[in-house]
Protein backbone atom coordinates (compact mmCIF):
# COMPACT_ATOMS: atom_id res chain seq x y z
CA UNK A 1 0.00 0.00 0.00
CA UNK A 2 1.21 3.57 -0.56
CA UNK A 3 0.37 6.82 0.42
CA UNK A 4 0.67 9.54 -1.75
CA UNK A 5 -0.56 13.62 -1.36
CA UNK A 6 -2.35 13.76 -4.81
CA UNK A 7 -3.69 10.87 -7.48
CA UNK A 8 -4.36 12.12 -10.42
CA UNK A 9 -6.83 10.24 -12.24
CA UNK A 10 -6.47 10.28 -16.25
CA UNK A 11 -3.78 11.37 -18.98
CA UNK A 12 -5.55 13.44 -21.06
CA UNK A 13 -3.72 16.84 -21.47
CA UNK A 14 -5.51 18.53 -18.31
CA UNK A 15 -4.05 15.42 -16.28
CA UNK A 16 -0.84 15.80 -17.47
CA UNK A 17 -1.34 19.51 -16.53
CA UNK A 18 -1.88 19.15 -13.23
CA UNK A 19 0.80 16.30 -12.95
CA UNK A 20 3.22 19.05 -14.03
CA UNK A 21 1.86 21.89 -12.19
CA UNK A 22 2.02 19.83 -8.82
CA UNK A 23 5.49 18.63 -9.78
CA UNK A 24 6.68 22.03 -10.65
CA UNK A 25 5.31 23.23 -7.23
CA UNK A 26 7.12 20.08 -5.67
CA UNK A 27 4.05 18.22 -4.96
CA UNK A 28 4.61 14.54 -5.10
CA UNK A 29 1.38 12.82 -7.18
CA UNK A 30 1.02 9.71 -9.01
CA UNK A 31 -1.16 9.92 -12.10
CA UNK A 32 -3.26 6.64 -13.43
CA UNK A 33 -4.20 6.16 -17.37
CA UNK A 34 -5.49 3.69 -18.40
CA UNK A 35 -4.84 4.29 -22.16
CA UNK A 36 -0.76 3.33 -23.66
CA UNK A 37 -0.70 7.83 -23.62
CA UNK A 38 -0.39 7.34 -27.51
CA UNK A 39 -2.76 9.71 -29.75
CA UNK A 40 -3.70 8.64 -33.05
CA UNK A 41 -6.96 10.75 -33.83
CA UNK A 42 -5.97 13.78 -31.94
CA UNK A 43 -8.90 16.29 -31.02
CA UNK A 44 -7.08 19.32 -30.15
CA UNK A 45 -5.28 21.79 -32.35
CA UNK A 46 -5.17 25.43 -30.85
CA UNK A 47 -3.24 25.88 -27.25
CA UNK A 48 -4.33 29.17 -26.94
CA UNK A 49 -2.91 32.56 -25.06
CA UNK A 50 -3.29 31.82 -21.93
CA UNK A 51 -2.62 27.93 -21.89
CA UNK A 52 1.04 28.99 -23.76
CA UNK A 53 1.70 31.45 -21.08
CA UNK A 54 0.86 28.82 -18.74
CA UNK A 55 3.69 26.73 -20.69
CA UNK A 56 6.26 30.04 -20.60
CA UNK A 57 6.11 29.49 -16.66
CA UNK A 58 6.66 26.04 -17.01
CA UNK A 59 9.56 26.78 -19.46
CA UNK A 60 8.20 24.41 -22.28
CA UNK A 61 6.64 27.57 -24.53
CA UNK A 62 10.07 26.79 -27.25
CA UNK A 63 9.26 22.83 -27.19
CA UNK A 64 5.34 23.77 -28.23
CA UNK A 65 6.69 26.70 -30.81
CA UNK A 66 9.29 23.66 -31.85
CA UNK A 67 6.14 21.07 -32.51
CA UNK A 68 5.83 19.68 -36.08
CA UNK A 69 3.67 22.18 -36.96
CA UNK A 70 5.38 24.13 -39.93
CA UNK A 71 5.85 28.37 -38.38
CA UNK A 72 5.20 29.40 -41.60
CA UNK A 73 2.23 28.18 -42.24
CA UNK A 74 -0.52 30.45 -42.47
CA UNK A 75 -3.33 30.13 -39.80
CA UNK A 76 -5.74 31.29 -42.32
CA UNK A 77 -9.86 29.78 -42.06
CA UNK A 78 -11.41 30.27 -45.57
CA UNK A 79 -15.27 29.32 -46.12
CA UNK A 80 -15.76 27.71 -49.49
CA UNK A 81 -18.66 26.06 -51.14
CA UNK A 82 -16.32 22.94 -51.26
CA UNK A 83 -12.61 22.73 -51.57
CA UNK A 84 -12.80 22.96 -55.11
CA UNK A 85 -15.44 25.34 -55.09
CA UNK A 86 -16.15 28.71 -54.69
CA UNK A 87 -14.34 31.03 -51.88
CA UNK A 88 -17.28 32.73 -50.20
CA UNK A 89 -14.98 34.81 -47.85
CA UNK A 90 -11.44 34.13 -45.79
CA UNK A 91 -10.14 35.41 -42.48
CA UNK A 92 -6.28 36.27 -42.69
CA UNK A 93 -4.63 34.66 -39.96
CA UNK A 94 -0.84 35.01 -40.37
CA UNK A 95 1.46 32.21 -39.70
CA UNK A 96 3.45 31.66 -36.51
CA UNK A 97 6.05 33.29 -37.49
CA UNK A 98 4.50 36.29 -39.47
CA UNK A 99 2.32 37.22 -36.46
CA UNK A 100 2.70 41.29 -34.94
CA UNK A 101 3.44 41.21 -31.71
CA UNK A 102 0.52 41.82 -28.99
CA UNK A 103 -0.07 44.45 -26.53
CA UNK A 104 -1.53 42.14 -24.08
CA UNK A 105 0.51 39.27 -23.80
CA UNK A 106 4.40 37.80 -24.49
CA UNK A 107 2.21 34.85 -25.97
CA UNK A 108 0.25 33.78 -29.28
CA UNK A 109 -2.00 31.09 -29.67
CA UNK A 110 -0.17 27.79 -31.22
CA UNK A 111 -1.26 25.28 -33.49
CA UNK A 112 -0.11 22.25 -32.11
CA UNK A 113 -2.07 19.14 -32.39
CA UNK A 114 -2.93 17.14 -29.14
CA UNK A 115 -0.68 14.17 -30.65
CA UNK A 116 2.39 16.34 -29.77
CA UNK A 117 0.60 18.62 -26.94
CA UNK A 118 0.26 15.78 -24.57
CA UNK A 119 3.86 14.15 -25.18
CA UNK A 120 5.80 17.62 -24.48
CA UNK A 121 3.57 17.62 -21.09
CA UNK A 122 4.51 14.18 -20.48
CA UNK A 123 7.89 14.43 -20.74
CA UNK A 124 7.49 17.99 -18.74
CA UNK A 125 5.77 16.18 -15.73
CA UNK A 126 8.34 13.15 -15.70
CA UNK A 127 11.42 15.48 -15.42
CA UNK A 128 10.04 15.83 -11.92
CA UNK A 129 11.48 12.95 -9.59
CA UNK A 130 8.06 13.40 -7.21
CA UNK A 131 5.42 12.76 -10.43
CA UNK A 132 4.85 9.11 -11.27
CA UNK A 133 3.06 8.45 -14.82
CA UNK A 134 1.18 5.15 -14.28
CA UNK A 135 -0.25 4.38 -18.35
CA UNK A 136 -2.10 1.27 -18.50
CA UNK A 137 -3.75 1.47 -15.50
CA UNK A 138 -6.72 2.03 -14.57
CA UNK A 139 -8.78 3.64 -11.35
CA UNK A 140 -11.47 0.71 -10.49
CA UNK A 141 -13.10 2.09 -7.34
CA UNK A 142 -11.99 5.14 -4.50
CA UNK A 143 -13.68 5.78 -1.12
CA UNK A 144 -13.18 9.07 0.43
CA UNK A 145 -13.43 10.40 4.11
CA UNK A 146 -12.34 13.04 6.22
CA UNK A 147 -9.09 11.75 6.04
CA UNK A 148 -7.99 10.82 2.65
CA UNK A 149 -9.13 8.70 -0.52
CA UNK A 150 -8.27 4.96 -0.53
CA UNK A 151 -8.33 3.75 -4.50
CA UNK A 152 -7.95 0.83 -6.24
CA UNK A 153 -6.19 0.72 -9.28
CA UNK A 154 -5.00 -2.16 -11.60
CA UNK A 155 -2.38 -2.90 -13.97
CA UNK A 156 -4.18 -3.62 -17.18
CA UNK A 157 -1.10 -5.12 -18.28
CA UNK A 158 0.02 -7.73 -15.79
CA UNK A 159 -4.29 -7.76 -14.05
CA UNK A 160 -2.02 -6.49 -10.30
CA UNK A 161 -4.61 -4.99 -8.42
CA UNK A 162 -2.41 -2.23 -6.05
CA UNK A 163 -4.49 -0.11 -3.11
CA UNK A 164 -3.10 3.67 -3.45
CA UNK A 165 -4.27 6.06 -0.61
CA UNK A 166 -4.25 9.79 -0.89
CA UNK A 167 -4.68 12.78 0.37
CA UNK A 168 -6.68 14.12 -2.45
CA UNK A 169 -7.52 12.79 -5.36
CA UNK A 170 -8.88 14.77 -8.87
CA UNK A 171 -10.40 13.18 -11.72
CA UNK A 172 -9.21 14.05 -15.09
CA UNK A 173 -10.54 11.20 -16.44
CA UNK A 174 -12.70 12.85 -19.28
CA UNK A 175 -16.42 13.23 -20.39
CA UNK A 176 -17.56 9.82 -18.72
CA UNK A 177 -15.28 10.44 -15.74
CA UNK A 178 -16.04 7.55 -13.57
CA UNK A 179 -15.01 10.00 -10.78
CA UNK A 180 -17.44 12.49 -11.44
CA UNK A 181 -20.38 9.32 -12.05
CA UNK A 182 -18.81 7.67 -8.25
CA UNK A 183 -19.87 11.17 -6.33
CA UNK A 184 -23.23 11.41 -8.03
CA UNK A 185 -22.51 14.67 -9.79
CA UNK A 186 -24.69 15.78 -12.41
CA UNK A 187 -23.89 17.56 -15.37
CA UNK A 188 -26.66 20.59 -16.31
CA UNK A 189 -27.40 21.95 -20.08
CA UNK A 190 -27.64 20.01 -23.49
CA UNK A 191 -26.72 18.39 -26.20
CA UNK A 192 -26.47 20.23 -29.55
CA UNK A 193 -25.87 17.38 -32.29
CA UNK A 194 -23.77 14.04 -33.05
CA UNK A 195 -20.60 15.38 -35.26
CA UNK A 196 -18.33 12.85 -37.11
CA UNK A 197 -14.84 13.17 -37.51
CA UNK A 198 -13.10 11.70 -40.51
CA UNK A 199 -9.29 11.36 -40.55
CA UNK A 200 -7.12 10.64 -43.72
CA UNK A 201 -3.93 11.31 -45.69
CA UNK A 202 -4.17 12.80 -48.80
CA UNK A 203 -0.96 14.57 -50.44
CA UNK A 204 -1.42 17.48 -52.26
CA UNK A 205 -5.14 17.99 -51.81
CA UNK A 206 -4.61 21.98 -51.33
CA UNK A 207 -2.78 21.53 -55.00
CA UNK A 208 -5.41 19.08 -56.43
CA UNK A 209 -8.24 21.66 -55.58
CA UNK A 210 -6.22 24.85 -56.34
CA UNK A 211 -6.05 26.34 -53.18
CA UNK A 212 -3.51 28.34 -51.03
CA UNK A 213 -2.61 27.10 -47.56
CA UNK A 214 -5.19 27.32 -45.46
CA UNK A 215 -5.59 26.21 -42.11
CA UNK A 216 -9.26 25.59 -41.47
CA UNK A 217 -12.06 25.25 -44.24
CA UNK A 218 -15.72 25.51 -43.23
CA UNK A 219 -17.81 24.12 -46.13
CA UNK A 220 -21.09 26.10 -47.26
CA UNK A 221 -23.20 24.28 -49.82
CA UNK A 222 -26.91 24.56 -50.70
CA UNK A 223 -27.77 23.83 -47.37
CA UNK A 224 -25.78 25.98 -45.36
CA UNK A 225 -22.53 25.25 -43.28
CA UNK A 226 -22.14 21.54 -43.00
CA UNK A 227 -18.60 21.08 -42.38
CA UNK A 228 -15.17 21.96 -41.51
CA UNK A 229 -11.83 20.65 -42.57
CA UNK A 230 -8.43 21.04 -40.78
CA UNK A 231 -5.02 20.15 -41.82
CA UNK A 232 -3.31 18.86 -38.74
CA UNK A 233 -0.28 17.73 -39.59
CA UNK A 234 0.62 19.50 -42.68
CA UNK A 235 4.54 17.24 -43.54
CA UNK A 236 2.58 13.97 -43.08
CA UNK A 237 -0.50 15.66 -45.41
CA UNK A 238 -3.04 14.46 -42.70
CA UNK A 239 -6.57 16.23 -42.62
CA UNK A 240 -9.30 16.20 -40.09
CA UNK A 241 -12.91 16.64 -41.89
CA UNK A 242 -15.64 17.16 -39.29
CA UNK A 243 -19.55 16.41 -40.19
CA UNK A 244 -21.26 19.04 -37.85
CA UNK A 245 -24.03 17.16 -37.86
CA UNK A 246 -25.50 14.15 -38.60
CA UNK A 247 -28.85 11.91 -37.38
CA UNK A 248 -26.75 9.89 -34.51
CA UNK A 249 -27.38 6.28 -36.02
CA UNK A 250 -24.15 6.42 -37.59
CA UNK A 251 -21.29 4.26 -36.12
CA UNK A 252 -17.44 3.92 -37.37
CA UNK A 253 -18.59 1.15 -39.66
CA UNK A 254 -21.07 2.41 -41.24
CA UNK A 255 -20.54 5.95 -42.02
CA UNK A 256 -20.55 7.15 -45.67
CA UNK A 257 -16.80 8.64 -45.24
CA UNK A 258 -16.26 8.63 -48.96
CA UNK A 259 -19.40 10.32 -49.55
CA UNK A 260 -18.59 13.23 -47.03
CA UNK A 261 -15.50 13.76 -48.62
CA UNK A 262 -16.48 14.09 -52.36
CA UNK A 263 -19.15 16.56 -50.64
CA UNK A 264 -16.12 18.22 -48.95
CA UNK A 265 -13.59 18.17 -51.50
CA UNK A 266 -16.12 18.75 -54.25
CA UNK A 267 -14.83 15.57 -56.29
CA UNK A 268 -13.37 12.17 -55.57
CA UNK A 269 -10.14 11.40 -54.45
CA UNK A 270 -8.27 8.42 -53.01
CA UNK A 271 -7.55 9.11 -49.59
CA UNK A 272 -5.86 7.11 -46.89
CA UNK A 273 -8.27 6.71 -44.26
CA UNK A 274 -6.73 7.13 -40.73
CA UNK A 275 -9.54 6.57 -38.40
CA UNK A 276 -13.53 7.67 -38.02
CA UNK A 277 -14.72 9.13 -34.95
CA UNK A 278 -18.78 9.47 -33.98
CA UNK A 279 -19.90 11.66 -30.88
CA UNK A 280 -21.87 13.57 -28.98
CA UNK A 281 -21.36 17.21 -29.43
CA UNK A 282 -22.60 18.28 -25.60
CA UNK A 283 -22.87 21.83 -24.03
CA UNK A 284 -23.14 20.85 -20.13
CA UNK A 285 -21.10 20.98 -16.93
CA UNK A 286 -21.09 20.02 -13.85
CA UNK A 287 -23.65 20.94 -10.74
CA UNK A 288 -20.16 21.07 -8.16
CA UNK A 289 -16.63 20.69 -9.14
CA UNK A 290 -15.42 19.03 -5.48
CA UNK A 291 -16.82 16.69 -2.84
CA UNK A 292 -14.70 16.42 0.07
CA UNK A 293 -11.38 15.31 -0.54
CA UNK A 294 -11.98 15.07 -4.63
CA UNK A 295 -11.93 17.04 -7.05
CA UNK A 296 -12.76 16.84 -10.75
CA UNK A 297 -11.03 18.98 -13.67
CA UNK A 298 -11.16 19.18 -17.59
CA UNK A 299 -14.14 17.50 -19.71
CA UNK A 300 -14.93 15.82 -16.36
CA UNK A 301 -16.85 19.00 -15.53
CA UNK A 302 -17.39 20.78 -18.54
CA UNK A 303 -17.93 19.87 -21.88
CA UNK A 304 -18.02 22.20 -24.70
CA UNK A 305 -18.52 22.55 -28.44
CA UNK A 306 -14.78 22.44 -30.21
CA UNK A 307 -16.38 25.65 -31.90
CA UNK A 308 -14.08 28.67 -30.28
CA UNK A 309 -11.42 25.71 -29.16
CA UNK A 310 -11.90 26.19 -25.83
CA UNK A 311 -12.36 22.50 -24.15
CA UNK A 312 -8.98 21.79 -23.29
CA UNK A 313 -7.49 25.31 -22.74
CA UNK A 314 -10.53 25.58 -20.23
CA UNK A 315 -9.51 22.61 -18.45
CA UNK A 316 -5.80 23.45 -18.07
CA UNK A 317 -6.73 26.39 -16.40
CA UNK A 318 -8.24 24.28 -13.64
CA UNK A 319 -5.30 22.20 -13.37
CA UNK A 320 -3.54 25.65 -12.79
CA UNK A 321 -6.27 27.18 -10.17
CA UNK A 322 -6.40 23.82 -8.39
CA UNK A 323 -2.40 23.01 -8.38
CA UNK A 324 -1.72 25.98 -6.38
CA UNK A 325 -4.52 25.69 -3.81
CA UNK A 326 -3.24 21.70 -3.45
CA UNK A 327 0.02 22.62 -3.13
CA UNK A 328 -0.70 25.72 -0.66
CA UNK A 329 -3.00 23.00 1.92
CA UNK A 330 0.13 20.37 1.54
CA UNK A 331 2.47 22.82 2.52
CA UNK A 332 0.71 24.05 5.00
CA UNK A 333 0.22 27.80 4.66
CA UNK A 334 -2.91 27.39 2.26
CA UNK A 335 -6.44 27.73 4.87
CA UNK A 336 -8.98 25.82 5.55
CA UNK A 337 -11.49 27.49 3.01
CA UNK A 338 -8.56 27.37 -0.16
CA UNK A 339 -9.91 24.26 -1.57
CA UNK A 340 -12.96 25.00 -1.40
CA UNK A 341 -12.87 28.35 -3.60
CA UNK A 342 -11.53 26.07 -6.96
CA UNK A 343 -15.64 25.26 -7.51
CA UNK A 344 -16.37 29.32 -6.36
CA UNK A 345 -13.75 30.58 -8.97
CA UNK A 346 -13.75 27.40 -11.81
CA UNK A 347 -17.28 26.48 -11.92
CA UNK A 348 -18.65 30.29 -13.45
CA UNK A 349 -15.43 30.18 -16.13
CA UNK A 350 -17.05 26.28 -17.36
CA UNK A 351 -20.48 27.85 -17.67
CA UNK A 352 -19.12 31.07 -19.83
CA UNK A 353 -17.12 29.10 -21.78
CA UNK A 354 -19.61 26.24 -22.57
CA UNK A 355 -21.98 28.77 -23.15
CA UNK A 356 -20.03 30.78 -25.80
CA UNK A 357 -18.66 27.63 -27.31
CA UNK A 358 -22.53 26.87 -28.02
CA UNK A 359 -22.63 30.09 -29.17
CA UNK A 360 -20.50 30.16 -31.83
CA UNK A 361 -22.07 26.29 -32.92
CA UNK A 362 -25.27 28.11 -33.66
CA UNK A 363 -24.17 30.79 -35.39
CA UNK A 364 -23.98 27.80 -38.32
CA UNK A 365 -27.51 27.50 -37.98
CA UNK A 366 -28.29 31.06 -39.00
CA UNK A 367 -27.29 30.16 -42.46
CA UNK A 368 -29.33 28.05 -43.97
CA UNK A 369 -31.92 29.38 -46.19
CA UNK A 370 -31.65 31.02 -49.50
CA UNK A 371 -28.59 29.42 -50.48
CA UNK A 372 -30.19 27.61 -53.16
CA UNK A 373 -28.02 29.23 -55.62
CA UNK A 374 -24.87 29.24 -53.96
CA UNK A 375 -23.03 26.72 -56.16
CA UNK A 376 -24.05 28.30 -59.58
CA UNK A 377 -22.14 29.98 -62.31
CA UNK A 378 -24.84 33.03 -62.22
CA UNK A 379 -25.33 36.30 -61.30
CA UNK A 380 -27.75 35.24 -58.84
CA UNK A 381 -24.92 32.83 -57.71
CA UNK A 382 -22.41 35.24 -57.62
CA UNK A 383 -24.88 37.75 -55.56
CA UNK A 384 -25.82 35.04 -52.83
CA UNK A 385 -21.70 34.40 -52.64
CA UNK A 386 -21.00 37.71 -51.84
CA UNK A 387 -23.87 38.31 -49.30
CA UNK A 388 -23.39 35.52 -47.08
CA UNK A 389 -19.23 34.94 -47.78
CA UNK A 390 -19.52 38.72 -45.79
CA UNK A 391 -21.95 37.21 -43.06
CA UNK A 392 -20.21 34.18 -42.76
CA UNK A 393 -16.88 36.05 -41.51
CA UNK A 394 -18.77 38.07 -39.36
CA UNK A 395 -21.07 35.54 -37.53
CA UNK A 396 -19.38 32.06 -37.96
CA UNK A 397 -15.78 33.69 -37.88
CA UNK A 398 -16.47 34.96 -34.18
CA UNK A 399 -15.38 31.57 -33.24
CA UNK A 400 -11.82 32.38 -33.94
CA UNK A 401 -11.93 36.12 -32.87
CA UNK A 402 -11.82 35.28 -29.04
CA UNK A 403 -8.93 36.88 -27.24
CA UNK A 404 -11.57 38.64 -24.77
CA UNK A 405 -12.28 35.01 -24.22
CA UNK A 406 -8.67 33.33 -23.89
CA UNK A 407 -7.66 36.02 -21.39
CA UNK A 408 -10.68 37.99 -19.81
CA UNK A 409 -11.83 35.50 -17.54
CA UNK A 410 -11.93 36.81 -14.10
CA UNK A 411 -12.84 35.16 -10.62
CA UNK A 412 -16.03 37.38 -9.51
CA UNK A 413 -17.28 37.05 -6.35
CA UNK A 414 -14.02 34.57 -5.30
CA UNK A 415 -14.18 34.11 -1.66
CA UNK A 416 -10.49 34.61 -1.58
CA UNK A 417 -9.98 37.83 -3.87
CA UNK A 418 -10.71 41.08 -2.13
CA UNK A 419 -13.00 43.37 -4.19
CA UNK A 420 -11.27 46.70 -4.57
CA UNK A 421 -15.37 48.18 -5.24
CA UNK A 422 -14.51 49.06 -8.69
CA UNK A 423 -17.20 47.58 -11.23
CA UNK A 424 -16.05 44.88 -13.58
CA UNK A 425 -14.92 45.42 -17.37
CA UNK A 426 -17.30 44.54 -20.19
CA UNK A 427 -16.46 40.43 -21.10
CA UNK A 428 -16.31 40.77 -24.62
CA UNK A 429 -15.17 37.65 -26.33
CA UNK A 430 -13.37 39.38 -29.22
CA UNK A 431 -12.05 41.58 -27.18
CA UNK A 432 -9.59 42.22 -23.94
CA UNK A 433 -9.29 44.61 -21.74
CA UNK A 434 -6.50 44.71 -19.60
CA UNK A 435 -7.41 45.23 -16.15
CA UNK A 436 -5.74 44.94 -12.31
CA UNK A 437 -9.04 44.60 -11.24
CA UNK A 438 -8.88 41.49 -8.33
CA UNK A 439 -9.82 38.29 -9.84
CA UNK A 440 -8.32 39.48 -12.91
CA UNK A 441 -5.34 37.96 -15.07
CA UNK A 442 -2.54 39.89 -13.62
CA UNK A 443 -1.80 42.20 -17.01
CA UNK A 444 1.58 41.84 -18.97
CA UNK A 445 3.96 44.59 -19.67
CA UNK A 446 7.37 44.51 -20.70
CA UNK A 447 9.94 44.82 -18.15
CA UNK A 448 13.47 46.58 -18.61
CA UNK A 449 15.10 43.21 -18.73
CA UNK A 450 13.38 42.10 -21.37
CA UNK A 451 10.95 39.95 -19.30
CA UNK A 452 7.39 39.74 -18.89
CA UNK A 453 5.34 41.08 -15.77
CA UNK A 454 4.35 37.66 -16.07
CA UNK A 455 7.71 36.03 -16.01
CA UNK A 456 7.34 37.48 -11.96
CA UNK A 457 4.63 35.13 -11.16
CA UNK A 458 4.09 31.71 -10.32
CA UNK A 459 5.95 30.32 -7.62
CA UNK A 460 4.74 32.52 -4.34
CA UNK A 461 2.19 35.25 -4.39
CA UNK A 462 4.11 38.68 -5.42
CA UNK A 463 3.14 41.78 -3.86
CA UNK A 464 3.64 44.91 -6.16
CA UNK A 465 5.43 48.17 -5.47
CA UNK A 466 4.28 50.31 -8.01
CA UNK A 467 5.26 53.63 -8.93
CA UNK A 468 8.39 56.16 -8.32
CA UNK A 469 7.43 56.33 -4.52
CA UNK A 470 5.52 53.27 -3.98
CA UNK A 471 5.37 53.15 -0.17
CA UNK A 472 6.01 50.62 2.64
CA UNK A 473 4.73 47.74 2.11
CA UNK A 474 6.86 45.40 4.76
CA UNK A 475 3.64 45.10 6.67
CA UNK A 476 2.47 42.66 4.68
CA UNK A 477 5.61 40.79 3.66
CA UNK A 478 5.54 40.27 7.72
CA UNK A 479 2.58 39.04 7.52
CA UNK A 480 2.55 36.94 5.42
CA UNK A 481 6.37 35.34 6.48
CA UNK A 482 4.34 35.07 10.17
CA UNK A 483 2.07 32.42 8.37
CA UNK A 484 4.29 30.57 5.83
CA UNK A 485 2.90 32.29 3.10
CA UNK A 486 5.72 32.83 0.35
CA UNK A 487 5.62 36.12 -0.53
CA UNK A 488 8.04 38.57 -2.62
CA UNK A 489 8.08 42.09 -2.92
CA UNK A 490 9.00 43.42 -6.96
CA UNK A 491 8.93 47.44 -7.34
CA UNK A 492 8.01 48.20 -10.70
CA UNK A 493 8.36 52.07 -11.64
CA UNK A 494 7.96 51.77 -15.51
CA UNK A 495 5.16 54.85 -15.88
CA UNK A 496 3.10 52.57 -18.30
CA UNK A 497 3.02 49.44 -16.24
CA UNK A 498 2.53 51.99 -13.35
CA UNK A 499 -0.81 53.06 -15.38
CA UNK A 500 -1.63 49.95 -15.74
CA UNK A 501 -1.74 48.20 -12.48
CA UNK A 502 -3.59 51.48 -11.45
CA UNK A 503 -3.06 51.24 -7.98
CA UNK A 504 0.35 51.67 -5.77
CA UNK A 505 -0.25 48.22 -4.37
CA UNK A 506 -1.33 44.70 -6.65
CA UNK A 507 -1.09 41.42 -4.51
CA UNK A 508 -0.54 38.55 -7.34
CA UNK A 509 -1.31 34.96 -6.93
CA UNK A 510 0.82 31.94 -7.13
CA UNK A 511 -1.97 31.64 -10.57
CA UNK A 512 -1.36 35.24 -11.56
CA UNK A 513 -4.48 36.09 -10.64
CA UNK A 514 -4.80 39.51 -8.63
CA UNK A 515 -5.99 38.60 -5.32
CA UNK A 516 -6.17 42.08 -3.92
CA UNK A 517 -5.22 45.49 -4.65
CA UNK A 518 -4.93 49.45 -2.45
CA UNK A 519 -3.33 52.31 -2.04
CA UNK A 520 -2.02 51.19 1.09
CA UNK A 521 -1.65 48.41 3.36
CA UNK A 522 -4.67 48.06 5.48
CA UNK A 523 -3.60 48.47 9.40
CA UNK A 524 -4.90 45.01 9.73
CA UNK A 525 -2.19 42.67 7.13
CA UNK A 526 -2.49 39.46 8.33
CA UNK A 527 -6.33 39.81 7.53
CA UNK A 528 -5.55 40.42 3.99
CA UNK A 529 -3.46 37.46 4.36
CA UNK A 530 -5.88 35.26 5.80
CA UNK A 531 -8.41 35.97 3.28
CA UNK A 532 -6.23 35.31 0.22
CA UNK A 533 -5.08 32.05 1.78
CA UNK A 534 -8.51 31.10 2.35
CA UNK A 535 -7.84 31.36 5.94
CA UNK A 536 -10.82 33.32 7.60
CA UNK A 537 -13.81 32.74 8.90
CA UNK A 538 -16.38 33.29 6.23
CA UNK A 539 -18.48 35.76 7.81
CA UNK A 540 -14.77 37.37 9.33
CA UNK A 541 -13.76 38.50 6.01
CA UNK A 542 -12.92 41.84 5.01
CA UNK A 543 -15.58 43.61 3.20
CA UNK A 544 -15.05 45.64 -0.38
CA UNK A 545 -13.41 49.16 -0.33
CA UNK A 546 -15.27 51.73 -1.52
CA UNK A 547 -14.18 53.86 -4.66
CA UNK A 548 -11.69 56.09 -3.71
CA UNK A 549 -11.15 54.16 -0.21
CA UNK A 550 -7.42 52.97 0.43
CA UNK A 551 -8.26 49.91 2.05
CA UNK A 552 -11.21 47.07 2.84
CA UNK A 553 -12.72 47.56 5.50
CA UNK A 554 -12.92 44.47 8.69
CA UNK A 555 -16.77 43.38 8.00
CA UNK A 556 -19.01 45.05 10.80
CA UNK A 557 -19.42 42.47 13.45
CA UNK A 558 -22.35 42.10 16.24
C1 LIG B 1 -12.98 18.02 -32.71
C2 LIG B 1 -12.47 18.57 -31.46
C3 LIG B 1 -11.55 19.59 -31.52
C4 LIG B 1 -11.09 20.15 -30.34
N1 LIG B 1 -10.21 21.18 -30.43
C5 LIG B 1 -9.79 21.78 -29.31
C6 LIG B 1 -8.88 22.84 -29.37
O1 LIG B 1 -8.42 23.24 -30.43
N2 LIG B 1 -8.52 23.43 -28.20
C7 LIG B 1 -9.02 22.99 -27.00
O2 LIG B 1 -8.68 23.59 -25.97
N3 LIG B 1 -9.84 21.94 -26.92
C8 LIG B 1 -10.24 21.32 -28.03
N4 LIG B 1 -11.07 20.26 -27.94
C9 LIG B 1 -11.47 19.74 -26.62
C10 LIG B 1 -10.37 18.90 -26.02
O3 LIG B 1 -9.99 17.87 -26.89
C11 LIG B 1 -10.84 18.32 -24.70
O4 LIG B 1 -11.43 19.33 -23.93
C12 LIG B 1 -9.66 17.74 -23.93
O5 LIG B 1 -9.10 16.65 -24.60
C13 LIG B 1 -10.11 17.28 -22.55
O6 LIG B 1 -9.00 16.84 -21.85
P1 LIG B 1 -9.16 16.00 -20.53
O7 LIG B 1 -7.78 15.68 -20.10
O8 LIG B 1 -10.08 16.69 -19.60
O9 LIG B 1 -9.95 14.69 -20.97
P2 LIG B 1 -9.51 13.54 -21.97
O10 LIG B 1 -8.63 14.06 -23.04
O11 LIG B 1 -10.78 12.87 -22.38
O12 LIG B 1 -8.66 12.57 -21.07
C14 LIG B 1 -9.25 11.76 -20.07
C15 LIG B 1 -8.36 10.55 -19.87
O13 LIG B 1 -8.81 9.83 -18.73
C16 LIG B 1 -8.58 8.46 -18.96
N5 LIG B 1 -9.44 7.70 -18.03
C17 LIG B 1 -10.79 7.70 -17.98
N6 LIG B 1 -11.21 6.91 -16.97
C18 LIG B 1 -10.11 6.41 -16.38
C19 LIG B 1 -9.90 5.52 -15.29
N7 LIG B 1 -10.92 5.00 -14.57
N8 LIG B 1 -8.63 5.19 -14.94
C20 LIG B 1 -7.57 5.70 -15.64
N9 LIG B 1 -7.72 6.54 -16.70
C21 LIG B 1 -8.98 6.89 -17.05
C22 LIG B 1 -8.94 8.28 -20.42
O14 LIG B 1 -8.33 7.13 -20.96
C23 LIG B 1 -8.41 9.57 -21.02
O15 LIG B 1 -7.11 9.42 -21.55
C24 LIG B 1 -11.54 19.67 -29.10
C25 LIG B 1 -12.44 18.60 -29.04
C26 LIG B 1 -12.92 18.05 -30.20
C27 LIG B 1 -13.90 16.92 -30.12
Amino acid sequence: MQRIPVLIVGGGPVGLALAAELGWRGVACMLVEQGDGSITTPKMNEVNVRTMEFCRRWGIADAVHGCPFPPDYPLDVAFVTSLSGYELGRMSRPSRMHQKPEPCSPMRLQVCSQMWFDPILQRFARTFANVSLRYRTRLESFAASGEGVAADIVDLESGRRERVDADYLVGCDGANSMVRRSLGIELDGKTLGHPVHLYFRAPGLLKICGRKPTVFFITVDRAGPWSNVRIIDPANAMWRLMVLDTDGTSTPETVDREGYLRRALGRSLAVEWLGTSVWTRRSVVAERYSMGRVFLAGDAVHQLSPTGALGMNTGIADAVDLGWKLAAVLSGWGGERLLSSYDAERRPIGARNVGMAAEFYLAHEKFGDGLAAIEEDTAAGAEVRERVGEALVRGVGRMFRTVGLQLGYRYEDSPICLPDGTPPGPDDPEDFVPSARPGSRAPHAWLADGRSTLDLYGRGFVLLRLGAHAPDGSALEAAAAARRVPLVTVALADPDTVRLYEYPFVLVRPDGHVAWRGNAVPADAGAVIDHVRGADAPTAGLTPARPGETAPRRAATR
